[in-house]
């Protein structure tokens, strides 16, 4: 016997996640007030069919409390599967009229010794026009001892006028954490080691279904009892068998684009390469974690039971790290990745371009921040390049820039030329230029050339400008490179402690 066969619930109590339908049944099978017609509406393996069947069992249960009891006579006759007064019928297989109509002839007769001739027709979305209206005119008038239960994945392709004559129960998708309650029972019972986290990822797989989550749990056991003998199932194991073994890859990648560990996240990405890995999957992969990512760093409470410790771990981190602002920048990145990946001869080739392009946008260089006319600017007495606290530069957009370009260019269109083509910051009241050629330098400190830009600064900023003064390329970047670095040593040793 099958797992799941084997831990299906057989009465209300036993059932899991769906307690807004067990109430109402169990209630209406103890005041003896069944409807004739019931639509059970749900995702696959939630539970639609049992629920029908303990309902099926409760009818014609005799016992005055808490049915189906399981002991009478009819209770017995269904667990043995004599039962001739509870009829199931697969509409996906049987579909047409002809089914229906001995169906409807069938209904006529009264049951055998019970009190009910309960009906369980499952996917009855699948049933022909014919077919449909054939059960109709029965559900319209039914005899007094028929129940009738439909139940279906797909309530939408069910005719309005057989759905208003039944009472209708949508059952809940299963959540991660309910169907972890049931694995955690049934590991129980049968005596099966598993690592927690594999216990997860099972949970996960089964992607809302019970049914599911128990046959992946009994296939991975079965395997592994089969390998080798009183070993714990580990969560490595469950990722081999569930095809997730890229996933600590992928969670090693994530963190090291959060440290901006560019060439070691590319080295990450080389290993994808070497393994033939789908990019279609890695990147959806990507994108999910992010997502959860994201989740965590707006609102870490809703982050709950469908992931791992570990996962939690990792996902605090790139909350930490990225922040909000950051993760969206890569989700939308991938986003784009994601649909190049669709004409790509080379899958590879957007995603590692996603990466540069987020590497290039975290760079401190690219930070610009617009600066407007009365915009603060740091003070300090003294103005020497040393200390003239590049840590605190802060880059001057290009539109500012362009008004203080334009003012110099009035009495020096030369100069102005050589500072278009530079990058400024500000600094402490300085004004920092860095420029592309060396020889450059000694054009911006000549005494003449450095007033005529500190006063079109001046102009545009609306603040005294001290001096103007000359960097060689790349410096500014180093600086703030240095400086960043140093701010991010704590959450850079976090990264090292994730990786233990
Ligand atoms: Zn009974």
């Amino acid at each position: 016997m099958s797992l799941y066969s084997k831990y299906r619930p057989r009465n209300f109590r036993d059932l899991v996640g769906q307690d807004h339908v067990a109430q109402t049944l169990e209630r209406a099978l103890e005041q003896d007030k069944l409807s004739h017609s019931y639509l059970f509406c749900g995702s696959r393996g939630v539970g639609k069919t049992t629920v029908a069947r303990i309902l099926a069992q409760g009818a014609n249960c005799s016992a005055k409390k808490e049915k189906p009891c399981g002991k009478c006579r009819g209770c017995l006759t269904v667990a043995k599967g004599s039962n001739s007064d509870i009829l199931e019928l697969d509409a996906a297989s049987n579909r047409g009229i002809d089914e229906i109509r001995s169906l409807r002839e069938k209904v006529q007769f009264a049951p055998s010794f019970g009190r009910y001739k309960v009906y369980i027709i499952d996917e009855v979305h699948m049933l022909t026009k014919e077919a449909f209206n054939a059960l109709l005119k029965t559900l319209e008038e039914p005899p007094s001892h028929a129940v009738f239960i439909l139940a279906t994945t797909e309530a939408h392709k069910v005719p309005a006028t057989i759905v208003s004559r039944c009472q209708r129960f949508d059952f809940h998708r299963a959540t991660t954490k309910s169907v972890l309650e049931l694995l955690s029972k049934v590991v129980q019972a049968e005596n099966i080691a598993i690592e927690e986290e594999g216990a997860v990822l099972i949970a996960r797989a089964a992607d809302g279904a019970y049914r599911d989550a128990l046959t992946l749990l009994e296939q991975i056991s079965l395997n592994v009892v089969a390998g080798k003998e009183e070993q714990a199932i580990s969560a490595d194991t469950v990722r081999a068998k569930l095809g997730l073994i890229a996933e600590p890859l992928m969670w090693q990648l994530l963190t090291q684009v959060a440290g901006t560990k560019k060439e070691e996240a590319i080295k990450t990405l080389y290993k994808f390469i070497e393994q033939g890995a789908d990019w279609r999957f890695i990147v959806n992969s990507l994108l999910e974690k992010l997502r959860h990512a994201l989740f965590f760093a707006i609102a870490p409470s809703v982050v709950t039971a469908d992931l791992t410790a570990q996962e939690k771990k990792y996902l605090a981190l790139l909350a930490k790290t990225m922040k909000e602002e950051g993760i969206v920048k890569l989700i939308n990145l991938l986003l784009q990745a994601q649909e190049q990946l669709r004409y790509a001869s080379l899958p590879e080739v957007p995603v590692a371009c996603a990466l540069a392009r987020y590497f290039d946008s975290a760079s401190p260089a690219s930070l610009k921040t617009a600066i407007t006319p009365k915009a603060t600017v740091p003070q300090k007495e003294k103005t020497s390049l040393a200390e003239s606290g590049e840590k605190e530069a802060v880059a001057i957009s290009e539109q500012v820039w362009g008004k203080i370009v334009e003012a110099v260019k009035e009495n020096n269109s030369t100069l102005a030329g050589l500072l278009a083509q530079s990058q400024p910051y500000l600094a402490s009241g300085n004004l920092i230029i860095e420029v592309p050629y060396k020889f450059w330098e000694e054009r911006i400190k000549n005494s003449k050339n450095n007033k005529a830009i500190c006063k079109a600064a001046c102009q545009v900023l609306g603040e005294a400008i001290k001096l103007a003064l000359p960097k060689p390329n790349g410096a500014i970047k180093k600086t703030l490179n240095e400086a960043m670095r140093q701010e991010d040593k704590a959450i850079k040793d976090e990264i090292a402690d994730v990786f233990g």
